[in-house]
């Protein structure tokens, strides 16, 4: 099969013939349709994410059709059309057991623990506890970036933070996942501020129903959003990883406020100096997440299939897997608004 190969750090990489993989006994192999290039690949591709050994194939956010069924897969035929949470948890530890599967301890990651989906074709283990049906109304771009950023953002705002109508949430970075945090925020009935330095993306946000937007270039975005909410916000999702903007987003929140740290501090970030008077004279909480367990797949597909909420503006660029080395590259730099999906896979 065509894969992309990521053999050393910050180049290109390598576009390959492998052999297919082998199906596990419990699992599927899928023929890739769609893979989403996200910001983790590109922790990767620098070096700054110690679960990933090189040579690796990168992709997390991908779905598929079923090519081949492992004997102990009884869910799945060949031909069916499945997405994939970004962690697939055993569904068999205490863990999985409470419903918690992005703490499952022996989670499997395709594109970090294990070959990922930049690629014709990936292996995916565990697929009864994990994989759910791809609707048939859904394209696979878009499916593609349900895998993670959409799923992250989702469990964020619902599971951890309980976002509820009326209250206002702040979002620092219109990422992938910040405008999915924006567009989700939005459907659930909260009002919505998007903080970003790069006025295009800013511009594409409020075109697509942010509230309000702020750009941290040019003014001190702590207080203008406790200006623009009229004393906080009551949500503040950080959705880069970056300490400042961590700094930022608890000092936005009113009293009793709550903040999600979605963004993966990475490198010199994972060290953070935090305004812990703020949290403790606002009584603030701070919610650590990290992918969305599989269970929680109907609510979303639901919200999305009720016509409640439109993900298209998410993706930007729709491109072959020899491009995946650039969409990396960009993330150097502030990227230009939506994401890249890969979507052809040939030569
Ligand atoms: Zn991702
Ligand atoms: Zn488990």
């Amino acid at each position: 099969m065509r894969a992309a190969l990521l053999t050393r750090y910050r180049a290109p990489l390598d576009i390959t013939d492998l052999p297919d993989p082998d199906c596990p006994e419990d699992g599927v192999v899928l023929k890739v349709l769609a893979c989403g290039v996200c910001r983790s690949d590109w922790h990767s591709w620098t070096g700054s994410d110690p679960d990933v050994v090189l040579p690796q194939i990168p992709g997390h956010e991908y779905c598929g059709v079923v090519e081949e069924v492992g004997a102990r897969t009884s869910r799945w035929r060949r031909g069916d059309r499945v997405i994939a949470p970004f962690i697939l948890a055993c569904g068999q530890c205490p863990a999985c057991a409470s419903g918690n599967q992005t703490t499952c301890p022996t989670q499997v990651i395709p594109g970090f623990t294990h070959p990922g989906a930049f690629a014709e074709r990936i292996a995916v283990p565990r697929a009864d506890v994990n994989l759910s049906v791809l609707p048939e109304t859904m394209e696979p771009a878009l499916a593609a970036a349900l895998g993670c950023r959409v799923t992250t953002a989702w469990h964020g705002l619902t599971g951890r933070a309980g976002l509820r109508a009326g209250e206002w949430c702040a979002i620092f970075g219109t990422g992938g996942v910040g405008l999915s945090a924006m567009l989700l925020a939005r459907a659930l009935g909260a009002r919505t501020v998007v903080v970003d330095v790069v006025p295009e993306k800013l511009a594409h946000a409020k075109a697509h129903g942010a509230d309000a937007i702020v750009n941290a270039a040019e003014t001190d975005p702590a207080a203008a959003i406790r200006e623009i909410t009229g004393g906080g916000a009551d949500v503040a999702v950080e959705a880069l990883g970056i300490a400042e903007t961590t700094v930022n987003a608890l000092k936005s929140l009113r009293k009793l406020g709550r903040m999600v740290q979605i963004g993966m501090p990475a490198g010199k970030h994972t060290q953070m100096t935090l305004p812990m008077d703020a949290v403790y004279s606002g009584q603030l909480a701070i919610f650590g997440t990290r992918g969305m367990p599989s269970w929680r797949y109907p609510s979303l597909l639901s919200l999305i299939a009720g016509g409640h909420v439109d993900l298209t503006p998410l993706i930007a660029r729709r491109v072959a897997l020899s491009d995946a080395s650039a969409e990396l590259a960009a993330f150097d730099r502030p990227a230009p608004p939506g994401v890249a999906v890969i979507t052809d896979f040939g030569r």
